[in-house]
């Protein structure tokens, strides 16, 4: 019989690694959300080859201090979290250490960051494998920091060989969600580019620090876009299944703010390809929300299906974004209370949106 033994920990970090960071969507994540959790105001995300050559997120936030070098990518350093208890309060996207110590384990990572005080200088940090600090060394640089990924999933041969086989798609994933995040973010610039073999970066998208989401949406899809949308304004309030003795405590309570195109015909699109969920404007995939809107939206156009942007406001005792160690599935209590709730008020706003006046043009 074969003798039980330990896998070797670098082997076991590779293995957990490649669940934080499972496709070319979970680095460009985990990177843009660095980059806001720093306050910055200006992101700017480069590819090469649609990510598989590089993958860079440069920003104007706080830069990392120079006493955080050698922790930074580091299993379980953060600097936003410290006990558990503090998840339940959590203000900012990252919490958990992870996202640059598994970037380490699966490709060649490289930092360049600078504190105001330290601009016009900036410190390149290169990392090993494990996600200790190689080497430091002095270069130009503003404030802000530019993560660089190289070689995605080099490390896991499969995996690249299968990146390399989807690129297109997972690439079009990804321009979903810089969207979601581009249009959630008031007040912050986001430029995105992609070079392919002999082009100059080519601008995908970029919007322009607007203060309000809609104009954010007409940079990305284009003023005419705003013509065909209502406001989505919706308070919802259900009661659930009592777990404890205190049954005042058993209504939750939701707001639910966006825009979605009017149900009638020529203002939604052929493909449901332009709906973006987020919960506490923390972007994430809704399935069973989605759902819900896309029926109420057939039953009163039949042919199309609607571009919905939805922030759902709710306590953060109501969902659980812990779920899975890419922290994409937000699980949400009483999801079925919720969506006969949710169906019901659209189903109002649907009918009255006959009278609605449309949003206005942004010019
Ligand atoms: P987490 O975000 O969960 O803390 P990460 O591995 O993503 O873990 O990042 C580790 C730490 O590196 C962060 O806590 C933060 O202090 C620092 N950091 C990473 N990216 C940036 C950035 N763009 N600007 C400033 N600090 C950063
Ligand atoms: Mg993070």
């Amino acid at each position: 019989m074969a003798t039980i033994k330990a896998i070797e920990s670098r082997s076991v970090h590779q293995i957990q690694s490649g669940q934080v960071i499972v496709d070319l969507c979970s680095v460009v994540k985990e990177l843009v959300e660095n980059s806001l959790d720093a306050g910055a105001t200006s992101i700017e995300v480069r590819f090469k080859t649609h990510g598989l050559g590089l993958i860079e997120v440069q920003d104007n936030g706080t830069g990392i201090s120079p006493t955080n070098y050698e922790n930074v990518a580091l299993k379980h350093y953060t600097s936003k979290l410290s006990t558990y208890e503090d998840l339940s309060s959590l203000q900012t996207f990252g919490f958990r250490g992870e996202a640059l110590s598994s970037l380490c384990a699966l490709s060649d990572v490289h930092i360049v960051t600078a504190q105001a005080d330290q601009a016009p200088k900036a410190v390149r940090l290169e990392f090993e494998v494990s996600g200790k600090l190689k080497k430091t060394q002095v270069v130009a640089g503003q404030r802000g920091t530019t993560a660089s990924v190289e070689n995605l999933f080099c490390k896991l041969p499969v995996r690249r060989r299968e990146l390399e086989r989807n690129i297109k798609r997972e690439y079009g994933k990804v321009l979903g969600l810089l969207h979601a995040y581009a249009c959630i973010s008031t007040g912050v610039r986001f430029s995105v580019k992609n070079t392919v073999a002999k082009t100059k970066n080519v601008v995908v998208f970029a919007t322009k620090a607007n203060p309000t989401t809609k104009e954010n949406i007409a940079n990305i899809y284009g003023a005419k876009t705003l013509l065909a949308l209502i406001a989505l304004d919706l308070d919802l309030e259900f009661e659930h299944s009592a777990t404890g003795k205190r049954r005042d405590q058993d209504v939750t309570k939701i707001h639910v703010s966006g825009h979605i195109s009017r149900p009638v015909f020529g203002e939604g699109r052929q493909t449901p390809d332009r709906q973006l969920f987020f919960v506490n404007s923390r972007p994430c995939g809704l399935p069973q929300i989605s759902k819900a809107f896309n029926e109420v939206y057939k039953s009163f156009n039949v042919t199309q299906s609607p571009f919905i942007f939805a922030d759902f406001q709710m306590d953060t005792s109501a969902y659980d974004v812990n779920v899975s160690p890419d922290k994409r599935t937000v699980l949400l209590h009483n999801s079925g209370p919720l969506i006969e709730s949710l169906k019901l008020s659209l189903n109002q706003l649907f009918e009255d949106s006959d009278q609605t006046v449309p949003v206005a043009q942004v010019t």
